[in-house]
């Protein structure tokens, strides 16, 4: 007899899952078990059919049941529903969601990959509301593209400014209507730092979101239209997307008593293996390795679901492999900037105790000299000492999401930040730099871990000014009147060797420019002068960010 392979799930994961394991073994009899109408569908595209830039709805679909079956010789069973797992007699009860008929299935190996649900916590008002909807699936697309055709909502509330939550934010606007976005935490954006998601939060505004911060939702009145938040201010809106984050859909598991991890998603190892060796879990449900961190994580992403497919196929299969962990690389698109992070960022790394350095640089996204640079602002995370890499943000023009995959090939390679100088990165003008924006971070790590550059950060400033610290400014006066940080003195870069002796040798220094790289070239000029200086890291550009409007 053929071995049975199960998989519960038939997008993302489970598709890829049962995809890989018919390459494997052409003689297994494969069941893929799908509660909803598709399989394999673009949950990632949804957003940008609802905004109508996927305009054939058809293209949404990956790959129709037909067309899997046919390649791949898989019995896919849509509209099918796992209610539980017998782990001793290895079965599994199974409603057909049409005629409400259940029936048992025996498995020899299973793969759970079920995803994780929209969070829609019991908030006054959230059942009545008839205008609000979450998205994770095609009818949810649906039934949001039908609501605004039907309804022609003039104002949306996005509550939750995830990546869901902001790409829906950017495609309701581009349908001429008025977002307002609601989120708890003071930023939005999560995997990255406060002093980068203002980039996002400006270019919101700028794009005529109206961003609230510090304030969720305390109720939903008159169905829906009027939204109640904590401070007790009213947000008034014809239609709501809630998205404020997921959970893992681990009901099955939990019941059938496999372990779980503190996230509530299903514990699994290297191979994606449970505490029971004959069922797999992978994607959105599965708790896996971070891998900077090595700690427990969950990540609702789709590259790690596909790779995660594979290494449970492959284990089933026979064929060794092993997963080394998530680094959470993500970019997400707001309007005309680019969102891209991997590893971890400053507030895991303070919250897990690590020690770590951080740098801020501002680089062009290819030759200034040719038309169309743009600024990224990128932030690097390393280990003081060792120079290993933690993590990388960008936030800018095109370009951001390239270097930000350059960065997380670098973390898991182990390279040192001190490597990053001796990437032979691809260059001409259209495309970038002969010194690359990651080849920057390389040469501007070297000089901090060398001891040639020593900085100070734009969350000191406040307690420097206090002090009555020197901050020297090195821009031009033009830039100087723009603004400037407390009480500086400014002498620009080019006349500063003819200055030195209006500087103060009992204190140090703490020179600044724009970016960091004017003031870095002035730090040297002091400090083979005899000054003690410390140059602002990321430049006035970082600090005006958050202290100026
Ligand atoms: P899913 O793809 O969600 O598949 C789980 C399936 O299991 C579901 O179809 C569900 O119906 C089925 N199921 C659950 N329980 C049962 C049961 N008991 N019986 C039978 N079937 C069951 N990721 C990115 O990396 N980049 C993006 O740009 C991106 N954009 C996204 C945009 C949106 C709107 C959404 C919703 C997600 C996005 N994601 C993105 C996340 C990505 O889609 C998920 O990480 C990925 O789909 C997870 O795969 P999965 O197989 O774990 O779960």
């Amino acid at each position: 007899m053929n071995r049975k392979i199960i998989v519960i799930g038939g997008v993302a994961g489970g598709a890829s899952v049962a995809a890989r394991l018919r390459r494997l073994d052409e003689d297994a009899d494969i069941i893929v078990l799908e509660r909803g109408d598709y399989i394999s569908f673009a949950n990632c595209g949804l957003p940008y059919y609802i905004g109508g830039v996927i305009k054939n709805r058809k293209r949404l679909i990956v790959q129709t049941v037909a067309e899997m079956q046919e390649k791949f010789r898989l019995d896919i069973r849509t509209k099918h529903e796992v209610l539980s797992i017998d782990r001793s007699r290895k079965t599994l009860i199974i409603k057909r969601l049409e005629t409400d008929v259940t029936y048992e299935e025996a498995y020899d190996k299973l793969v759970i990959s079920t995803g994780a649900a929209p969070v829609k916590p019991p908030i006054p008002g959230i059942k009545e509301a008839k205008n609000l909807f979450t998205l994770r699936t095609i009818p949810d697309t649906d039934a949001i593209h039908d609501y605004i055709a039907t309804f022609h909502p003039a104002t949306a509330a996005v509550v939750g400014g995830g990546f869901i939550g902001l790409e829906m934010a950017e495609n309701l606007q581009n349908l001429g209507i008025t977002v307002t976005i609601i989120e708890m935490a003071d930023q939005v954006l999560t995997p990255i730092d406060p002093e980068m998601a203002v980039i996002v939060h400006r270019h919101l505004a700028a794009h005529g979101v109206d961003l609230i911060l510090n304030d969720g939702v305390k109720a939903f009145e008159d169905e829906g239209r009027r939204i109640i938040l904590a401070s007790d201010r009213v947000v008034t809106a014809d239609l709501i997307l809630f998205a404020v984050g997921v959970r893992p859909e681990n009901q099955l598991a939990k019941a059938a008593g496999l372990e779980l991890g503190g996230r509530g998603g299903i514990l699994t190892d290297a191979n994606m293996r449970t505490n029971d060796p004959d069922v797999y879990a992978i994607g959105d449900a599965a708790e896996i390795t971070d891998f900077v961190s090595g700690t427990k994580t969950m990540i609702a992403l789709a590259g790690p679901a596909n790779k995660q497919a594979r290494i449970a196929a492959n284990d089933i299969c026979g064929v060794p492999d092993a997963y080394a962990g998530a680094l959470g690389t993500a970019v997400v698109k707001v309007f005309d900037l680019t969102v891209a992070s991997t590893g971890m960022n400053e507030k895991a790394l303070k919250a897990a105790g690590l020690p770590y350095r951080a740098l801020h640089t501002h680089p062009d996204s290819h030759a200034d000299y040719y038309p169309g640079a743009e600024t990224i602002a990128m932030k690097l995370l390393f280990h003081p000492e060792t120079g290993a890499i933690y993590g990388a943000q960008a936030v800018g023009g095109e370009g951001g999401c390239k270097r930000i995959d350059v960065l997380a090939t670098a973390i898991y390679a182990h390279l040192r930040v001190t490597d990053l100088k001796n990437l032979d990165l691809a260059y001409a003008p259209p495309y970038s730099s002969a010194k690359d924006p990651v080849n920057m971070l390389g040469f501007y790590g070297e000089n901090l871990m060398s001891g040639l550059d020593e900085t100070f950060q734009w969350h000191e400033i406040a307690g420097l000014a206090k002090e009555g610290a020197y901050f020297l400014d090195v821009r031009e006066p033009y830039e100087f009147a723009r603004g400037a940080l407390p009480n500086a003195v400014n002498i620009p870069l080019g006349k500063l060797r003819s200055h030195l002796g209006e500087l103060p040798r009992t204190k140090p220094i703490h020179v600044y420019c724009l970016s960091g790289v004017r003031s870095h070239s002035a730090l040297r000029i002091l400090v083979q002068n005899g000054f003690m200086a410390k140059n602002l890291d990321g430049g006035y550009a970082t600090y005006k960010r958050l202290f100026k409007s």
